[in-house]
């Protein structure tokens, strides 16, 4: 019987387990090795480890938990979780099975685009989704915005710290009255013609060709895509989502289903950040420790 099982190995999980591996907990580790942070080169605003790549902050994480004898890790994907008498069953898609008293979901949130051409072959490289991971790399440069227009407004409205020169790209939606009112008030520039294509060259974006003929030069952006949960694991086992699209659970993570606990992204998905992700993991990971020393049981070392 394994003390705790961690599905999904972003900062949320890798946090949650070395925070088990040091109270002596025996916990595996699950990680199918699909974060959506994967695309990009370099991560900021997470102190000590500003501009690391996204393999070297799990490459690290791994290498620290070698000191700790509790810590297993896999890669693999979880694909069912049964809940049991005194725990849950969890079984993988290489037909690995076990029983855990305790489950920690960190699984994270995957993107939905907007429907522009060739969007994904400029994300992450120069257009991205969040001014505080990549704004100050763009700042001062001609930036595009595109998605959901209401959340592309409220971007647009910050970004012009990073960047005054701002086009916000509707792809053929016409505004409504409050946002054509927003726009003109804000003085931000607005191009309504549906995207023909994006230009540039390896994931740097050059141009934006328009339907109506017109070409827009930019060298990068930002795009609002809907957030949904990667996994679900966690609704299967019948915990609700909250008004973010993150599961319900109470401050540290602990949802209705006793053991289960969630963390990072599958928790709160805004705001979508490292630091914030691995704190959330650390939370969760010490109410796991204080439940389980309820029921009395030690560390697996002892
Ligand atoms: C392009 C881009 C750039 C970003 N840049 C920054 C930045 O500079 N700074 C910053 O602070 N934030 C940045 N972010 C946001 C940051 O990546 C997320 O906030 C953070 O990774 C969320 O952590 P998490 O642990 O909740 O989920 P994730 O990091 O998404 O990790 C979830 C993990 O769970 C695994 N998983 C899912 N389902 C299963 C399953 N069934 N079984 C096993 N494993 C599973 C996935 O493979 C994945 O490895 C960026 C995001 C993107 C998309």
């Amino acid at each position: 019987m394994i003390d705790c099982t961690v599905v999904g190995g972003g900062p949320a999980g890798l946090n949650a387990t070395l925070v088990l591996g040091r109270a002596r907990r025996n916990v595996v580790l699950v990680d199918s090795d699909e974060a959506r942070n994967k695309i990009t080169d370099a991560s900021h605003g997470f102190i000590t480890r500003d501009g690391v790549k996204p393999a070297e902050f799990r490459a690290i994480a791994h290498q620290e938990f070698s000191q700790y004898p509790t810590i297993q890790t896999l890669k693999d994907k979880v694909v069912e979780i049964t809940k049991e008498k005194n725990g849950f069953l969890v079984k993988t898609e290489m037909k690995k099975q076990w029983a855990t008293r305790k489950v920690i979901l960190a699984t994270g949130v995957k993107e939905k685009f907007p429907n522009i051409p060739n969007l994904r072959d400029f994300y992450g490289t120069s257009i991205f989704n969040c001014p505080y991971c990549d704004g100050w790399e763009v700042r001062d440069q001609p930036l595009a915005l595109f998605g959901i227009i209401d959340y592309t407004l409220h971007t647009a409205k910050i970004l012009r710290n990073w960047s005054q020169n701002l086009v916000i790209f509707t792809n053929g939606e016409e505004l409504t009255k409050s946002q054509a009112k927003e726009i003109q008030k804000n003085e931000l520039r607005v191009e309504t013609s549906p995207i023909r294509l994006l230009i540039g060259k390896e994931g740097k974006l050059q141009k934006i060709e328009l339907e109506n003929g017109n070409i827009i030069e930019r060298v990068g952006g930002f795009v609002t895509p809907e957030l949904v949960q990667a996994s679900e694991l966690g609704t299967r086992l019948g915990i609700k989502l909250n008004d973010t699209g993150g599961h319900h659970s109470d401050e540290v993570g602990k949802t209705k289903i006793h053991g289960l606990f969630v963390a990072g992204e599958a928790s709160n998905v805004y705001p979508a950040q490292l630091i914030i992700a691995a704190a959330s993991g650390a939370e969760a990971a010490m109410a796991v420790n204080v439940e389980l020393t309820h029921e009395g049981i030690l560390g697996s070392d002892k």
